[in-house]
């Protein structure tokens, strides 16, 4: 039987935690999480496990990131079910604050998003990277490791706390690790356990557009235009409402007109109620991996293709 994680709720005994396994000379790694775990934030417990000798993750449901008309009391809470996955993986520690563990009354300090953070996900979730890069910066102090791993899935959050990290002169890696999807595509998420049989069917739009437009560059069509339409094009059948659906460039996630090496592709639509996101990173370099992974069980390492 798997070693129990250690559960932690404390600030202080987590930074302790961290600090002492530096004192060892043993290099560690950070996962941060909202819960409601699955096969790809299991993936980012493997990527961690791989680069190092200790391995943190944390859950915190982040108020301040939701909008006032988004899923924060509704966002699902599986604590029991978490810890069990995160034992199996061989997660050391994870720290499991409250709310008032992370805002004490007095605390009012925020951190301003890189501008990065500005197009997509910054329009239609305004001060949600003003809540993000916050949380994610007091995680960083109250678990000091070597290294941190975010998921593809959420490409601009990646980034954006990238370029965080880059300018504050945080003293950590910021790793972007692959998306891991089920066996038919969709990206895996929290938020897919919204979704209704006959809605999940529908949300396999997402990957299929992104697909398409794979297949339409490796065809020639260098346009970022024409790229975006055609997944418009795929989408429109199955969403209720697309939000956004552009291919920009992979590093400032500002518009540019041709694919001319990398550029991503980027995703934002409804299905019902539920707001889906997803991206590729695309190459005209046929050589270029993909950063996708297929779910695995678990216990095992997402096979990258
Ligand atoms: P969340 O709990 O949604 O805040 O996600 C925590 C971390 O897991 C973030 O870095 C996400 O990008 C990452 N993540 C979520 N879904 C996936 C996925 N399907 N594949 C890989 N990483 C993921």
């Amino acid at each position: 039987m798997a070693t129990p994680v250690q559960v932690i709720h404390n600030v202080r005994e987590m930074q302790s935690l961290v600090l002492a396994w530096r004192r060892a000379g043993l290099r560690s790694g950070l996962v941060p999480t909202m819960g409601a775990l699955h096969a790809g934030h299991i993936s980012l417990i493997h990527a961690a496990r791989e680069k190092c000798d200790r391995v943190a993750a944390t859950i915190f449901v982040n108020p301040t990131q939701f909008g006032p008309k988004e899923d924060f009391s509704k966002y699902p809470r599986t604590l029991d079910a978490d810890l069990a996955m995160l034992s199996e993986a061989g997660c050391d520690a994870v720290f499991v604050p409250d709310r008032e563990a992370m805002y004490p009354s007095g605390f009012s300090t925020s951190v301003e998003p890189p501008s990065v953070s500005q197009p997509l996900e910054g329009v239609c979730r305004p001060g949600h990277f003003r809540g993000v890069v916050t949380v994610v910066l007091k995680l960083f102090g109250i678990a000091p490791t070597d290294a941190s791993f975010f998921g593809h899935k959420d490409y601009q959050q990646a980034r954006v706390i990238q370029a965080m990290a880059s300018d504050l002169n945080v003293p950590m890696e910021v790793h972007i690790c692959p998306t891991v999807r089920e066996p038919d595509g969709l990206a895996m998420s929290s938020r897919n356990r919204y979704l209704s049989p006959e809605e999940r069917q529908r949300a396999l739009s997402l990957w299929r557009a992104l697909e398409r437009c794979r297949l339409q560059l490796a065809c020639g069509e260098h346009r970022t235009a024409e790229l975006a339409a055609a997944m418009e094009k795929e989408l429109i059948s199955g969403v209720d409402a697309i939000e956004y659906a552009v291919v920009v460039d992979p590093v400032t996630l500002q518009p540019i007109e041709l694919v001319e090496q990398q550029a991503i592709a980027l995703i934002a639509a409804k299905i019902g109620t539920t707001r889906l996101i997803d991206n590729l990173l695309l190459s005209t370099d046929p050589r270029v991996t993909t950063t996708d992974a297929t779910a695995k069980p678990t216990s095992g390492n997402p096979s990258q293709h």
